[in-house]
């Protein structure tokens, strides 16, 4: 079977640690506005924690889903600053990132961490979003594969019951917040040994999507390579018209 044609395109936002209660409001209210224009694309945005409560109300029956940028591993307990993923539930979230460069670059995740990360949220019924990627020096040296293999390890372990409810993310770190985003070809190469590591599970039906400086103008080229089934936006996210354009194209 041709596991794209059952792919639905899902286009999330990670606003990152952007954003007011008073800018939300505006970007909110001209998503809600606004996504009649999008159809066969299920559309996400994942907010900092803060502000879990005010998107909720606002998306809530609008058909936009939301969700956090990252999750704790734990449940409960003394974890001074942790959200846990029952706390998200709370919230109504329905993803979360985990894995995202930023927090593997900044806050020391490791690939074994973020693969808990997965398992706990799972666990509470949300969808983790687990993101890969290469940095510039490691696509230089030809490690792409390597490194993507060795992040997806401890996550593919979970095995195939886990993996087909999670969705995973292409990000090259090089291309994320750069302006550089790979050529559809050079990320669909590196979805499509993706997607061969998920066949080999069973699991081919499992949506993934490709980040880093995804815009309105390319989208289209991305979303035509046959492995990619969406995207995660970040910049372009922050604007209610251009991101609806992206999960539009
Ligand atoms: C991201 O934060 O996941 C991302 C892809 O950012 P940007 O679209 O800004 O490159």
């Amino acid at each position: 079977m041709n596991t794209a044609l059952i792919r639905k395109r899902l286009v999330i936002g990670n606003w990152k640690m952007h954003g007011t209660r008073a800018t939300n409001a505006t970007l909110l209210t001209g998503l809600c506005a606004g996504v009649a224009v999008v159809h066969d694309c299920d559309l996400a945005v994942c907010a900092p924690f803060p502000y879990l409560g005010q998107v909720s109300a606002c998306l809530h029956g609008s058909g936009i889903s939301w969700g956090a940028q990252d999750v704790s591993k734990h449940e409960q307990g003394a974890f001074t600053g942790e959200v846990s993923p029952a706390m998200l539930n709370d919230f109504g979230c329905q993803w979360a990132l985990v894995g995202h460069s930023e927090r593997r670059a900044f806050h020391g995740e490791s690939d074994q961490l973020v693969a808990e990360k997965a398992a706990a949220a799972l666990k509470a019924g949300i969808t983790p979003v687990v993101c890969v990627g290469e940095t510039r020096a490691e696509q230089e040296a030809g490690l792409t594969t390597e490194v993507i293999s060795r992040q997806l390890a401890p996550v593919l372990a979970l095995g195939a019951e886990s993996l087909a409810k999670m969705v995973l993310a292409y990000e090259p770190v090089w291309a994320i917040g750069t302006g550089l985003t790979a050529t559809p070809q050079q990320a669909q190469d590196v979805h499509a040994f993706i997607r061969s590591q998920l066949s080999g599970l069973g699991v081919p039906q499992v949506r993934v999507l490709y980040g880093g400086s995804v815009k309105a103008s390319n989208a289209l080229s991305l979303f035509a390579m046959s492995d990619i089934d969406g995207a995660l936006v970040g910049g372009a996210s922050l604007v209610a018209e251009e991101f609806l354009r992206i999960a539009a194209a």
